[in-house]
């Protein structure tokens, strides 16, 4: 260990956790060094070994034994949520539910998906047998954010266990204490040891992560971390699935609920204080309802408060992306409708919703992660959608249209989209989630986020021999014209 410290800069042993309301230390865990990184891996693939030699009934007893004892504890369990993130407890109970629910989809359709499945061989070697089988990875490394701190790192921890996989994640720095509180159910459930740990500790501990003998690394957060992730795991061709930022636009057309567009479209950009990565950023709405539309959503947002109907931010850094934000939009010529540039608040962000601001400002450009709404208007439909594409991320989207919702929707680049509703595919388990561009490569969720945690084996085995051979140096000329003969007739024709 002493040899080890000398390679490793050794940190401080010591992780606080603060409450982002007050700022008072809330919880001290365990810094976990770059050693202890490595040797909570090597423990991982043992249990891996064991784990996935199970059948997927055993394994999906115990994820099941999870997320029930994860639903019977969800007050306690949610109370930490809210201590961590200062969210409402009432989003922080829900965050809980919605985690539980979707251990139990992995849990029940890991076989549905995930079984070895019969390809045919084709006329010409039909005394073969192929199989495709879906080979877990062996230990996964899932790092986690800090604004959804339970349910976003379960996209991947659920479903890489389901998949037969050892998990060792990484909670943020701001929520360490969520990551134990769910070590210690997992534990209370499955004694086996090192089958799911949990590290908890600054930066550094995800880039020993990075660096140790994972198979595969499930990231989320920042696209600027994410390059730095994979960077890393490319050292090593260590696969990476990347969940990174947004900066979700609503296309609002003439034909639109504007009452129901503004009520859900004002929640999707402020719940959780606008921290979430498919949070509405950006609204192109058509001018001949641009009016309306803006009168109703500023009206529902003056009634919001800070402190009651969402929380603080959770990482103070963030408060000054926010302002720089808010003042680029100023500026530009945009226009407040709701609030102005004192609207931070710290540690709280009062609402703000700005319109007509210059597509080139930051506050269009980039993440904001607050409770700041941009709302442009536009000629036509499809400036919206050429104007909702012209970003580098492409995570999520809403559309709001009686008739046109799904050609809209059909155009836009983006990993996932609602149509006349806003973000509830996370809630959709059967449903993949994740990004394009900036916003991310891989996905979680659905049979495509089991598929992530495996790998595909194709078996072929020989049922019988035939006179005509072809892997053999004995390969007649007599057989080359038969095959040649078989293709042409197969296949030469189109
Ligand atoms: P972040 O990038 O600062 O940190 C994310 C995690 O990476 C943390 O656990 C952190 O300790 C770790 N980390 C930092 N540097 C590292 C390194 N060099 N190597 C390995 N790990 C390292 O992000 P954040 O502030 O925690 O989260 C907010 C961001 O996450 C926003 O951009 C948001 O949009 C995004 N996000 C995306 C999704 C999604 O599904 N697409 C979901 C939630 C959040």
């Amino acid at each position: 260990m002493e040899q080890l410290s000398q390679v490793f800069e050794l940190p401080s042993s010591e992780l606080k956790s603060f409450s982002p309301i007050t700022g008072e230390v809330i919880g001290t865990y365990h810094n976990f060094t770059a050693p202890e990184v490595h040797s909570i891996v090597e423990k991982a693939h043992q249990a891996a070994r064991v784990w996935a030699a199970m059948s997927f009934r055993a394994r999906g007893k115990i994820l099941k034994k999870w997320a029930a004892h994860i639903l019977r504890n969800s007050d306690e369990f949610a109370a930490w949520v809210a201590k961590e993130t200062g969210k409402p407890l009432s989003d922080a109970g829900l965050e809980v539910q919605i985690a539980a629910s979707h251990i139990t989809w992995a849990a029940t359709h890991a076989q549905r998906y995930l079984i070895s499945q019969r390809r045919a061989s084709g006329i010409l070697l039909f005394n073969l047998s192929t199989r495709v089988e879906r080979v877990p990875m062996g230990v996964v490394g899932v790092i986690g954010p800090w604004n959804y701190p339970v349910f976003i790192p379960m996209g991947s921890i659920a479903y890489a266990l389901a998949a037969g996989n050892a998990v060792v994640f990484k909670p943020s720095e701001f929520t360490p204490g969520v990551g134990h509180w769910l070590e210690k159910t997992f534990r209370e459930v499955c004694t086996m040891e090192g089958l799911f740990s949990v590290i908890t500790g600054a930066p550094e501990t995800g880039k020993a992560l990075t660096e140790s003998s994972i198979n595969k690394l499930s990231f989320t957060g920042s696209t600027r971390t994410a390059k730095k992730v994979a960077q890393a795991c490319a050292e090593r061709m260590i696969p990476v699935l990347l969940e990174c930022g947004g900066k979700d636009p609503v296309l609002v057309a003439p034909d639109a609920n504007l009452s129901k567009a503004a009520e859900e479209t004002l929640w999707c950009a402020m719940a959780n204080a606008g921290q979430s990565c498919i949070g509405a950023e950006r609204v192109y709405v058509h001018e001949s309802v641009a009016d309306s539309f803006i009168a109703k959503i500023s009206e529902m947002a003056r009634a919001l408060v800070p402190g009651r109907d969402y929380g603080p931010a959770t990482m103070p850094a963030q408060l000054n992306v926010i302002q720089k934000h808010i003042d680029d939009a100023a500026k530009n010529g945009g226009t407040f409708m709701v609030g102005n540039t004192d609207s931070v608040k710290p540690p709280f962000v009062e609402p703000v919703i700005l319109v007509d601001v210059p597509e080139e400002s930051t506050s269009v450009t980039d993440e904001t992660f607050g409770p700041v709404l941009i709302i442009n208007r536009v000629k036509t439909m499809e400036e919206a959608i050429t104007k909702a594409n012209a970003t580098r991320y492409g995570l999520g989207a809403s559309v709001w249209s009686k008739r046109h919702g799904r050609a809209i929707a059909s155009q836009l680049q983006c990993g996932m989209v609602a149509i006349n509703a806003v973000f509830s595919f996370a809630a959709i388990a059967s449903a993949p989630f994740g990004g394009y561009k900036d916003s991310g490569s891989g996905r979680i969720h659905g049979p495509e986020g089991l598929l992530e945690f495996t790998y595909a084996r194709t078996v072929v085995k020989k049922r019988f021999n035939i006179p005509i051979g072809l892997t053999t140096f004995n390969r007649k000329p007599s057989t080359d014209r038969l095959i040649k003969r078989l293709m042409v007739l197969l296949h030469g024709r189109g």
